[in-house]
């Protein structure tokens, strides 16, 4: 039966319906995790998991992510500390978190940017030390593992995005993954309005809950994700072989050990190189051929954050010369062989 006659005659339209258990109980098979929560989008997802978590305060974070990873903090009233980045991975220096934290630390909210995992075991020292929460970004990190272990089992949550934008998309939807039965149920309360059954409303809460039309979706693209990040991968190679060692340009690679899965192609355009990064997004854009300067500016650069003491440039050295360098190549399934080589052929032309 199509899809949507199904829903239909099912009667069951939203409120965890017949696709909605599947799709959790799919995902929790698919990425090798016991406890899924799903949810509307990624933000509303970080909204949540913040909000079962911490409690008010600073967070130690990232500048260098997507807007939403800053924004879930403000609806908390959570003020972001921004931490600068590692210069291979992007993701939040270890080694500079420690010095961040202050009595009013009541969290770390890192982002495994560009689905290249963080430092997961040194996060989880400084975090026990301390005795705060960990929330995992995960939006960008669908099917990652380090080593044999999905990413997604690191930290107290993790949340990923299922926007039409990421490797797995249900149209606009995501995940909190949780680490136990307790926490999963406080997590499913939380995006159903604070609703226990029968209880009636016993926490805060908003509406974050996943449709039946979005979950029948999610359920049909598992069939499809494996290949198209297999895909992604050869794009991914035939990108290195074209533009690796060409001059004044660098392809970072994720770690050893990592099985990623291929969401950006990040590279580096040296500031002194003709043509430097701006003039390879411009060139691009005329060719019809749609780059993306991610992440630029900064969090910390937007009128919400720019005033905060951990703002400032000096403290983020390595994100600001990311963000002034950094272009991400168009990366997806579709893209043919012949495309790769055209725009690499517009790359790296003076
Ligand atoms: C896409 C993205 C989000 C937001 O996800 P939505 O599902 O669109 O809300 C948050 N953080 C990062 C790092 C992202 O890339």
């Amino acid at each position: 039966m199509p899809l949507l006659e199904e829903i239909w005659e099912s009667r069951i339209l939203t409120n965890g319906g017949p696709f909605h258990e599947r799709l959790e109980a799919a995902l929790c098979d698919h990425l090798d995790i016991a406890h899924v929560s799903l949810v509307a989008n990624c933000t509303l997802g970080l909204i949540l998991a913040l909000n079962v978590f911490g409690d008010g305060g600073e967070v130690i974070t990232t500048p260098y992510s997507y807007v939403a990873t800053a924004q879930s903090l403000l609806w908390n009233g959570m003020t972001p500390a921004f931490v600068d980045i590692e210069p291979d991975t992007f993701n939040l220096d270890p080694d500079r978190i420690e010095a961040a934290i202050t009595p009013r630390t009541t969290a770390i909210l890192p982002v495994h940017c560009y689905g290249v995992p963080c430092d997961v075991q040194a996060i989880r020292t400084i975090a026990d030390r301390h005795r705060l929460p960990v929330i995992y970004d995960a939006a960008q990190a669908f099917g990652v593992r380090c080593g044999s272990d999905s990413v997604l089992r690191h930290g107290d949550a993790s949340t990923v995005s299922f926007h039409a934008t990421k490797v797995f998309n249900t149209f606009e939807g995501g995940i909190i993954v949780c680490r136990d039965a307790d926490t999963k149920a406080r997590v499913d309360r939380a995006r159903n309005f604070g609703m226990a059954g029968a209880c009636g409303v016993v926490s805060a809460g908003l509406n974050a809950k996943l449709s039946e039309f979005n979950a029948a979706l999610g359920l049909l693209q598992l069939k499809h994700v494996g290949a198209g990040i297999v895909r992604r991968g050869e794009i991914d190679g035939l990108y290195r072989q074209r533009l690796e060692g060409c001059r004044g340009l660098r392809c970072p690679a994720p770690p050893p050990g990592v099985t990623t899965n291929h969401s950006y192609f990040p590279i580096l355009c040296d500031p002194g190189r003709a043509p430097d990064r701006d003039a390879i997004h411009k060139r691009l854009a005329r060719h019809d051929i749609h780059s993306r300067r991610y992440f630029h500016p900064l969090i910390s650069q937007l009128p919400m954050y720019r005033n905060l003491p951990s703002a400032g440039r000096e403290n983020l050295p390595v994100a600001h010369r990311i963000a002034d360098t950094v272009l991400c190549l168009p990366i997806y399934p579709d893209l043919t062989d012949a495309m790769v080589h055209r725009i690499a052929d517009l790359v790296v032309s003076a």
